[in-house]
C-alpha cells in the first residue's frame, strides 16, 4: 500500500521510548566529583580532569552506579548480565569534551525486562529491550533563543559524568497517553528503589520514536510484525523532559505525520527537537545510524563481572505489590492503599503508625490528616518522619479521649507542623484538654439560659437553632467538648 492510499483512520500509532534517568549516587560514574548541584554553583566548578575529558585522565567505575543499575534490572524483571563491558560512542558535540561518550553497546547490564502499568483502568505490559549504564554529557545553555535560534551557546560540564541509565522499550506503545502513564510508573518504581530523584532538574530525559503503520498490521493481541515496524518511517523526538512533555510532543507528532500521509507526502526518517515553549517539534537532522558512531571497546575500563550481584543486592517491595498487601493486610480500600503507597516513605511511615493503632485509624490519620496538611504546606513525609513518636502520641491522645478529634486535626497537628512543637505542650499551653462532663453541663445550662430566642425557635421546630446552641457551648468550652455529645445533651435538656 502506498502512502497515498492510506487514509488517517487506517493508521496505527507506534511508539518506543529511550528513557535516560540519572541514578542517585554521591559521586559521578567515572570520577570522584559530586553529583549534587550546590546552591548557586558556578558553571564548570564541579569538575575534574576525568569529567572534563582532559588527555591522559583515566576513568574508574563507581560501584554505587552499578549497584543501582542492578536494582533497576531486578525491578524491571530483566536479565542482569553476568559479564558486561563498556564502549566508546564517538560523536562530536560541545557537551562531550572527549568526543566520545562512555556507554554500553553489545553487552548492556540489563536486557529483556518489562513494566506493567494501567492506562485508564486497562492493564498494559511494556517490554524493555535493554537498560544500560552510561555517562551524562554536560549541558548546553542556548543564549537568546532555542537550539535553532540562539545567538550563541554556553557549555557547563557540572553535569558531565553523572551516572545515567538508558532504558530502551520495545515499540509497544499505541498512544501518547500510554507513554505518560509508563513514565509515571517508571519514576515511581525508581524512587521506591532509592536510585532516582524526580525533583532534580533534568533527572529524566526522553527520546521518543514514533511511526504510523497500516492498522491491518496490528494483530489481535496488539502486536506488530517486525517487517511492518522496519518498513515504517519513524521520527525520533529529542529534548523531552517530562511525562506531560512526552504526551504533548507525541500528540503533535501523530497529527503532523498523519497530515503528511493524508497529503500524500512520506514521513521523513529524521531526528526532531521538541520545543516545549512553542509546543511543536522541529526538524534537526536526518537520523544518524549506528555505524555513524564508530563504537569500539573502552580499553581504559576492564570488563565488569557482576555474576553474583543479582542475588547479593536486595530491592524493596515494589509499589504494586505493596498496594496489594496493604489492601489485604490492613483491609484498606483501593484509594487509601494507593495514597498510602504513593512513595516508599509514606508507606513506611504508615506501617509504623499502623503497628500501634487500628489500621483504619492509622489510615485516616496518615492518608487524610497528615498528608493533607503536609500537602497544603508543600511539605513531604520526609520532612517529618523523624517525628513519628510525636505523631503517634497525638493519635494516642485522641484515641484515649484526651482531646477532641477536631482540636487534634485543626489545632494541634497544624501547630506541630508550623511551629515544630510536640502535642503535649501544645495541648497544655492552649488548654485544649477535653472538658470534663461537669464543665460541659454547666456550659449547656448557660447557653440555654442566655439564649431564650434560640430555645423558642428549637421548640418551634427550626432546625438551625440547635446548631447555634451547640456553637455557643463549643465557644464556652474553648472547643474542648465533643460537638456530637453537646448536641445530645442539649436535646435531652430541651426535650425534658
Ligand atoms: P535504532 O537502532 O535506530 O536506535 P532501535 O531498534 O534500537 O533503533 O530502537 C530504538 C527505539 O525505537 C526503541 O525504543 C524502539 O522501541 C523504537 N522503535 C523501533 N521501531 C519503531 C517503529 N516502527 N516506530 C516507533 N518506534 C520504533
Ligand atoms: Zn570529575
Ligand atoms: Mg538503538
Amino acid at each position: 500500500m502506498t502512502a497515498q492510499a492510506l487514509s488517517q483512520r487506517d493508521l496505527a500509532t507506534v511508539i518506543g521510548l529511550e528513557v535516560h534517568v540519572q541514578l542517585e549516587t554521591d559521586t559521578k560514574i567515572f570520577c570522584g566529583c559530586s553529583t549534587e548541584p550546590a546552591d548557586d554553583e558556578e558553571p564548570n566548578s564541579r569538575t575534574c580532569p576525568v569529567c572534563l575529558g582532559l588527555p591522559g585522565a583515566l576513568p574508574v567505575l563507581n560501584e554505587g552506579a552499578v549497584e543501582a543499575a542492578v536494582k533497576v534490572g531486578k525491578a524491571l524483571d530483566a536479565d542482569v548480565a553476568e559479564h558486561t563491558r563498556f564502549h566508546r560512542k564517538n560523536y562530536y558535540y560541545p557537551d562531550l569534551p572527549k568526543n566520545f561518550q562512555i556507554t554500553q553497546y553489545d553487552a548492556p547490564i540489563c536486557a529483556d525486562g518489562s513494566l506493567e502499568l494501567s492506562v485508564e483502568g486497562e492493564r498494559r505490559e511494556i517490554d524493555i529491550e535493554r537498560a544500560h549504564l552510561e555517562e551524562d554529557p554536560g549541558s548546553l545553555q542556548h543564549a537568546g533563543g532555542g537550539i535553532d535560534t540562539a545567538d550563541y551557546t554556553l557549555v557547563d560540564y557540572n553535569r558531565a559524568g553523572t551516572p545515567l541509565m538508558e532504558i530502551v522499550t520495545e515499540p509497544d506503545f499505541r498512544s501518547p497517553q500510554e507513554t505518560r502513564a509508563f513514565l509515571a510508573k517508571l519514576e515511581e518504581v525508581l524512587e521506591y528503589l532509592g536510585v532516582f530523584d524526580s525533583t532534580r532538574d533534568g533527572s529524566l530525559r526522553v527520546d521518543a520514536n514514533i511511526s504510523l503503520v497500516p492498522a491491518d498490521e496490528v494483530g489481535e493481541d496488539g502486536s506488530i510484525g517486525l517487517d511492518a515496524l522496519e518498513a515504517a518511517n519513524r521520527t525520533e523526538v529529542k529534548n523531552i523532559s517530562s511525562h506531560k512533555g512526552a504526551e504533548q510532543a507525541l500528540a503533535y507528532e501523530v497529527t503532523r505525520q498523519k497530515n503528511a500521509v493524508q497529503r500524500g507526502r512520506a514521513v521523513e526518517q529524521e531526528t526532531r527537537h521538541w520545543d516545549e515553549s512553542r509546543g511543536i517539534t522541529v526538524s534537526m537532522r536526518s537520523k544518524e545510524e549506528e555505524k555513524d558512531y564508530r563504537y569500539f571497546r573502552e580499553a581504559d575500563l576492564p570488563p565488569l563481572e557482576v555474576a553474583d550481584w543479582k542475588e547479593r543486592i536486595a530491592i524493596p517491595e515494589l509499589p504494586d505489590a505493596r498496594r496489594e498487601r496493604f489492601r489485604e493486610e490492613y483491609g484498606l480500600d483501593a484509594e487509601s492503599a494507593s495514597k498510602l503507597t504513593s512513595t516508599k516513605e509514606v508507606a513506611d511511615f504508615f506501617e509504623d503508625v499502623a503497628e500501634a493503632f487500628d489500621p483504619d485509624l492509622a489510615a485516616t490519620w496518615v492518608a487524610d490528616n497528615l498528608l493533607g496538611e503536609l500537602n497544603y504546606r508543600d511539605m513531604a513525609v520526609t520532612d517529618v518522619d523523624d517525628r513519628l513518636d510525636e505523631f503517634t502520641r497525638l493519635i494516642e491522645l485522641v484515641a484515649e479521649g484526651e482531646i477532641t478529634t477536631k482540636n487534634a486535626e485543626e489545632v494541634v497537628l497544624r501547630q506541630m507542623l508550623d511551629e515544630g512543637d510536640d502535642p503535649d505542650s501544645i495541648i497544655e499551653a492552649a488548654g485544649l484538654g477535653t472538658a470534663d462532663d461537669d464543665e460541659v453541663a454547666v456550659a449547656v445550662e448557660e447557653a440555654i439560659g442566655e439564649n431564650p430566642d434560640a430555645v423558642e425557635d428549637y421548640h418551634a421546630g427550626e432546625g438551625g437553632a440547635i446548631n447555634f446552641l451547640v456553637g455557643q457551648v463549643m465557644q464556652k468550652t474553648g472547643g474542648s467538648a465533643d460537638p456530637g455529645d453537646v448536641n445530645g445533651m442539649l436535646r435531652e435538656r430541651l426535650d425534658e
